[in-house]
């Protein structure tokens, strides 16, 4: 196989999208793992939308995923000269036409290919008359009765019938080319040779075969891929989910998990495997095993995916996403010492599925004054009543006062004796110790906080408590 090279070319017509960064991460992949390039360019002809805020969004995303790229960035909108070389090619050839209709002459010819029961397309015999004064666009000429077939690496043989497509249009002006036509120049002379895009791009790929083979120019080989659903099934939207790249980071999705998430996002091993590192992708990614239906963006899964990759860090390496977060919600962590902070962090990691839940899972534990409703007390099921729970408070402080040393294991042991004792359950002893250390229904456990808080913050807490149940 001669070289592979493919291609990202985002429109920065918004922030980056999640899909932008799914087609990226199946380019970024195939090129990988057939030591092929990778190369990035802004289409950016359509001026109004275009927006260099988004530019720079795109490209500091992408990088913050660690998608990287080997050639660009190139912009479309500073390659006018270079399609307005290959326009005139066309129109010598006679392969595309300067059309002259104005708007009334179309609208005319529309209103009567609807009278008599024609499907509205472009007709005109401008092609005819090319020396015809005044504003025109440039129209590629479609052969008629022609098939145009190519083999997609994901859904297999298309096949299309030229008659199915009018002439259309290439450039507004010859300083004015319209995508279609700048992709397939851009593909050209980047010599890419696989386009690997979503499916939404299928329709516009017969008239860019029409253009490649006007040219006589070599057809890359195309994959689409599956589109992008909400849950309801419907085409993944702004409206139903989030899209943005930023919202995800921001929120304390890690870039790694991210991408294994949107990894899974039409595609995946033979043995199910859900998850891998980004050189793992590299290693089993295969376009044959890319799905043809659409794929759901379920945000649960994501949240699974991320809580993984949480669990999987070491703790020193989560204080640092962290802090940021704890940071903006005003939380005193260093408060304790480090030493404190980093055991606090440990306790609540398993539980994390995104960094923006960290103040929430740590707040308590440097909470000056807890307060809580009374009846988080209360367990039916475990039979905690609150009378239970001030028996429970009392032998606590008396376990706690006697022991020489606080760790989860001394406190475990005199603890767990104490049960016994008394004949109760676990949970009459053990909740409402918990709920008076952390003032919240759930959090880490018993032992573990006994650990982290020691003796004196122990016992103030559970004090609290009991003037709580008083
Ligand atoms: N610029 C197009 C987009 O952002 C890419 C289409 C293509 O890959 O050909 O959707």
């Amino acid at each position: 196989m001669s070289e592979i090279r493919v291609r990202i070319p985002p429109s920065p017509t918004g922030l980056l999208h999640v899909g932008t960064v799914r087609t990226a991460l199946y380019n970024y992949l195939f090129a990988k793992k057939h030591k092929g390039k990778i190369v990035f360019r802004f289409e950016d002809t359509d001026k109004e939308r275009s927006k260099k805020e988004y530019e720079e969004d795109i490209l500091s995303g992408l990088k913050n995923l660690g998608l990287s790229y080997d050639e660009g960035v190139f912009y479309q909108s500073k390659r006018t000269e270079i399609y307005k070389k290959y326009l005139e090619v066309l129109l010598e050839e006679g392969k595309a036409y300067k059309c002259f209709c104005t708007k009334e002459e179309l609208e005319k010819k529309r209103e009567e290919q609807i009278k008599n029961k024609l499907p509205p397309r472009h007709e005109c015999c401008c092609c005819d008359n090319q020396d015809r004064k005044g504003d025109f666009v440039v129209r590629f000429k479609v052969s008629k009765n022609k098939d145009i077939i190519f083999d997609d690496l994901v859904r297999g043989k298309v096949k299309i019938s030229s008659n199915e497509i009018a002439d259309f249009v290439i450039a507004k002006s010859m300083t004015e080319p319209l995508y279609n036509y700048c992709v397939v120049v851009d593909d050209y002379e980047m010599k890419i040779s696989h386009i690997i895009r979503g499916e939404d791009g299928i329709s516009n790929t017969p008239k860019q075969i029409m253009i490649y083979e006007a040219f006589n120019w070599n057809i890359p080989q195309f994959a689409h891929l599956p589109l992008i659903l909400n849950q309801d099934k419907s085409k993944l939207s702004k409206r139903k989910n989030r899209v943005s790249v930023d919202a995800f980071l921001e929120d304390g999705i890690l870039p790694d998990a991210l991408l294994n998430f949107l990894a899974l996002l039409g595609w995946n091993t033979s043995d199910e495997k859900e998850i891998f590192t980004l050189d793992e992708l590299i290693q089993e990614f295969d376009l044959k095993n890319v799905h043809k239906g659409g794929a759901v963006f379920d945000e649960k899964k994501l949240l699974w995916i991320n809580g993984l990759y949480i669990r999987n860090k070491s703790t020193e390496e989560l204080k640092k996403l962290v802090i940021p977060y704890l940071k903006k919600a005003n939380i005193d962590y260093m408060k304790h010492g480090e030493d404190f902070f980093t055991k606090a962090l440990k306790s609540t990691q398993e539980r994390m599925k995104k960094l923006s839940e960290a103040p929430e899972l740590l707040a308590f534990f440097f909470k000056e004054d807890l307060d809580y409703p009374v009846d988080f007390f209360e367990h039916e099921k475990m039979g905690v009543t609150q009378d239970v729970a001030k028996k429970a408070l009392k032998e606590a402080i008396n376990a706690i006062s006697n022991l020489e040393e606080i760790t989860q294991e001394t406190t475990e042991e005199v603890l767990v004796a104490k049960i016994k004792e008394l004949g109760w359950k676990n949970g009459q002893l053990l909740w409402p110790i918990r709920v008076a250390l952390s003032g919240e229904k759930f959090s880490p456990g018993v032992f573990e906080l006994l650990e982290i808080f020691g003796r004196n913050e122990s016992l103030k807490r559970i004090n609290k408590g009991l003037e709580i149940l008083a």
